[in-house]
């Protein structure tokens, strides 16, 4: 722990869970496919079995390659401990079935991710736990709601797809005073552009199969934080079962070793696009949190390192109709409801992050029909700017 933070980002992604070699000297850490874990002594199987001793009983609930890719996020976030589950979801909703019980009240926001939002509107409800979600940009509201009281207070910023930034070291502050849990989902930023741990919160949530991986070849979910907390949600993903795969967790720390140049060209990229997009006639506005003229833009130069690979812009004619024929000229981008890959990813809010609302329920949320979100990928930039450019016109 002590020596945890003796390096910077990009070394840290690099070495952080792996300095030291593995079985049989590999350099590289081994897949182990291994369900369970054999001891031929009684003794020693017993020390593991109740957490004496360090060990590996049953792949369910801890996994060598697992372990390694869980380190490498504890150490990039700042974190005391970390603990993982199949999918981004797997882990929000460990966390926060783990922290609420009936009776309990969460605050959040609401552009919070699609699937995140539908826990709070349907199945904690259903638990009978109340759920208060305040408009994103309003931090008023959300204090004043904080203050009647809530055990758990959720973020997300940047948040999808309409790229809106919350205050964190702000709300952290207010949750804490509260005596709730502050959770914050830091997919969109990576931990290479901010550490929420780091501004005051508990918990940093990720979806591991956006950026992380960053080659859109693996799902995964890690959550980091104050270690009582890590073990209470580690218990119960343990017996939920929504277990992180070994194939994936490899996949998943192959990415990260070049997650810190990844990120820092998708930041540049990004900001390349949004400056080109913000001046295109066919472009109604970009959101984009590098742009000094985005409302969250003096919050994210406090908060995060660089803004990001994600932006959103809307398409002059404001219909459906002016985004899907913008989306189908592009040459250079998947049209996918995916994200944070090397390779260029657009699409529009009713097929990828709002996928389950209806258009009342899009346009209520403020999400605008003509929007298109953009993942911007690796690729050279001038490259991009000219696919933009002629799928615009
Ligand atoms: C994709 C995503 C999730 C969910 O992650 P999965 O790995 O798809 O389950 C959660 N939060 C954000 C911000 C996301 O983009």
């Amino acid at each position: 722990m002590s020596n945890d933070q003796q390096y910077k980002p990009a070394t840290q992604a690099v070495w952080a869970g792996e300095q030291r070699l593995f079985e049989g000297n590999a350099t590289q850490v081994p897949v182990v496919h291994s369900v369970s874990f054999g001891y031929d002594d009684m003794e020693e199987w017993m020390d593991v079995a109740l957490g004496n001793k360090p060990g590996h009983i049953y792949s369910r609930n801890t996994n060598p390659t697992v372990d390694v890719f869980e380190e490498k996020v504890r150490v990039l976030e700042h974190a005391e401990a970390a603990t993982s589950a199949s999918t981004g979801m797997g882990i929000i909703s460990s966390t926060l079935f783990t922290l609420l019980a009936p009776g309990d009240r969460v605050v959040s926001v609401k552009d919070t991710y699609g699937g995140t939002n539908r826990l709070f509107t349907e199945f904690l409800p259903r638990q009978n736990v109340n759920v208060t979600l305040c408009d994103t940009m309003d931090e008023d509201e959300v204090e004043a709601e904080v203050a009647k009281g809530c055990n758990v207070l959720y973020l997300e910023t940047p948040t999808n797809p309409t790229i809106k930034i919350v205050d964190l070291e702000r709300l952290a502050r207010v949750g804490k005073a509260a005596g709730a849990v502050v959770i914050v989902d830091n997919t969109f930023a990576t931990p290479i552009n901010q550490n929420p741990l780091l501004l005051g919160a508990d918990l940093v949530v990720h979806s591991a199969t956006k950026f992380m991986g960053g080659h859109a070849d693996a799902l995964g979910g890690v959550v980091a934080g104050k270690e009582e907390l890590i073990k209470r949600i580690y218990g119960y993903r343990e017996i939920v079962g929504g277990t992180l795969h070994p194939m994936s967790a490899y996949l998943l720390l192959r990415g990260m070793k070049t997650m810190h140049l990844r990120i820092q060209r998708q930041n540049e990229n990004a900001q390349a696009l949004a400056e080109f997009l913000s001046g295109h006639p066919n472009v109604e506005r970009v959101l984009y949190p590098g742009l000094p003229d985005h409302p969250g833009h003096d919050i994210a130069r406090k908060q995060m390192r660089g803004f990001g690979g994600m932006l959103s812009f809307i398409v002059k004619g404001n219909t459906f109709e002016d985004a899907a024929r913008c989306l189908t000229r592009l040459k250079l981008a998947r049209r996918a409801a995916n994200l944070g890959s090397v390779e260029t990813i657009a699409g529009p809010p009713a097929t990828t992050s709002h996928v389950e609302c209806t258009a009342e329920e899009r346009a209520a949320m403020g999400i605008p029909e003509s929007l298109i979100r953009y993942s911007v990928g690796i690729e050279d930039v001038e490259d991009l700017k000219a696919d933009l450019d002629q799928a615009l016109r």
